[in-house]
């Protein structure tokens, strides 16, 4: 057996019932193949891959909180430290039922490479709870932010580890989250980003994600001989990722006519409402049928399918494994030619392969979704330098990065004789400084 698959059936067998890690690292590590059979006999010495797929460390934690019954609530808190060989580990806080200790391991794995990608000095790492902000008041929300934190502080800081938003973690979990860390430390510092503009937050953070995507999703097509101009788009979530997405795709004159969240989903062929997006979701915080209440030209419909919809450009930005082998054949046939994923790990395995044999340009999450991750690198230098910058300079930075990440995806694909092949061009690229970096630094 050979060293890849060897250190796969050690991350599946010291893993039971963690699919989505296991997911992640086959992902990676058979893109990788080319590299590591070059350096085989080093990297099996150094004990490299295995250092890679367990992480530096991981929490997990009790979070207790009372309820306005006066009931008190608990919850499972995590937090994994994965890679900090190029700079403080770095990664969101995800708030979803769904969240387990394999959820957050697969999205800390994939963040040492996506923060590697953006080319700023950031390492991987993840972590969340299964607390359900959906549905609770904000004083409920804020008892729970803070029992999270009270554990939380003890792990990270502005030089150890900096979370951030993901599902379910928005500006107002963030504001309770470092609100609490400046009581319980006593220290004015940049250890969360994401944060409230009055309070050390950057420009720009909140559209990063999402315009991100759109930058180098038109730098992609460009590079293909195509235009972003006048192409249908269709986009899945309602959150944070594709609300920016959906701005930044019509402001580069394409046309986005879906969105969905966890109940249904929305097709308006006349192009989506963004304004009126925005106030369903960030505003009222509700559900999609207000959206098609308020709007004549949309259509809305329970459940899922927002890839039956035919479309130039497929950007999934919901959640992971959402966009299945069937929804890619569906796609194909109706034309389809570019899929970027907003989300993280969003395509599964077999619907990635499908959409790249019928050749269809596809670039994957660690790679189109790290604006948001290197903007929030952006507010830490902001918050190191104590000053703000304007939202053009960091629009253009972002804008710049995201160029950047695809052209030095796109070399290492053509290096490895794969030209055309994004995902092993992002895995090859983030990895091989995450690599020299670990090896540089000896065994540790
Ligand atoms: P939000 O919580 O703002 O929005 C998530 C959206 O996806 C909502 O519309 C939600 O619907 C829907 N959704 C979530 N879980 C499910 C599910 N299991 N099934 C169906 N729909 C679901 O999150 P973000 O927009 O921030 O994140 C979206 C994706 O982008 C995630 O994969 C995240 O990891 C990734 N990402 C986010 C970044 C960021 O900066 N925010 C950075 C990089 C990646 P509902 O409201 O009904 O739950």
């Amino acid at each position: 057996m050979g060293y890849v698959d060897e250190v796969y059936q050690m991350v599946v067998e010291k893993n039971p019932s963690q699919p989505e890690f296991h997911q992640a690292v086959k992902e990676v590590l058979d893109s990788l193949r080319p590299v590591i059979d070059a350096n085989e006999e080093k990297y099996r010495k150094e004990a490299l891959l295995e250092r890679l797929v367990i992480p530096d460390r991981q929490f997990q934690f009790r979070v207790p909180w009372v309820d306005d019954k006066g009931q008190v609530q608990v919850n499972t808190g995590y937090r994994v430290q994965f890679n900090n060989s190029i700079g403080p580990y770095k990664g969101g806080i995800r708030l979803h039922p769904s969240v387990n200790i394999g959820i957050i391991k697969f999205l800390g794995f994939e963040q040492i490479f996506k923060n590697s990608l953006t080319g700023l000095p950031i390492g991987g790492g993840k972590g969340g709870s299964d607390f359900d902000p959906k549905g609770k008041s904000d004083r409920e929300v804020m008892a729970f932010c803070q029992s999270f934190m009270t554990e939380l502080c003890k792990y990270i800081g502005a030089d150890t580890d900096v979370p951030a938003g993901d599902i379910g973690t928005g500006a107002r979990e963030i504001g309770y989250m470092f609100g609490q860390y400046k009581k319980i430390k006593g220290v004015y510092e940049g250890v969360l980003t994401g944060k409230g503009l009055s309070y050390g937050g950057s420009l720009a953070r909140t559209e990063a994600t999402g315009y991100g995507l759109l930058y180098l999703t038109e730098e992609m097509l460009k590079c293909n001989g195509k235009d972003i101009k006048g192409k249908t788009v269709v986009v899945s979530g309602a959150g944070n990722v594709a609300i920016y997405a959906i701005q930044k795709a019509q402001q580069l004159g394409a046309k986005p006519v879906t969105c969905s969240d966890s109940t249904g989903w929305i097709y308006d062929p006349e192009g989506i409402d963004v304004a009126l997006l925005k106030e369903v979701k960030e505003v009222k915080r509700a559900r999609l049928t207000e959206y098609a209440a308020q709007r004549p030209s949309a259509q809305y419909h329970e459940g899922k399918g927002v890839w039956t919809v035919k479309c130039d450009i497929a950007l999934p930005c919901a959640t992971q494994n959402e966009l299945s082998l069937e929804d890619a054949k569906t796609l194909v046939a109706n034309g389809c030619f570019a899929v970027a994923e907003g989300a993280n790990m969003p395509t599964t395995l077999d619907a990635t392969q499908y959409l790249q044999e019928n050749g269809v340009l596809f670039c994957p999450g660690k790679a189109s979704n790290a604006g948001g991750v290197a903007t929030s690198a952006l507010e830490m230098s902001q918050n190191s330098e104590r000053l703000s910058w304007t939202f053009e300079e960091v629009d253009s930075k972002l804008q710049k990065i995201m160029v950047d990440i695809f052209h030095n995806l796109d070399d290492a694909a053509k290096r490895y004789g794969h030209e055309g092949n994004y995902v092993m061009g992002a895995n090859i690229a983030g990895f091989e400084k995450v690599a020299d970096a670990m090896l540089a630094q000896g065994v540790c």
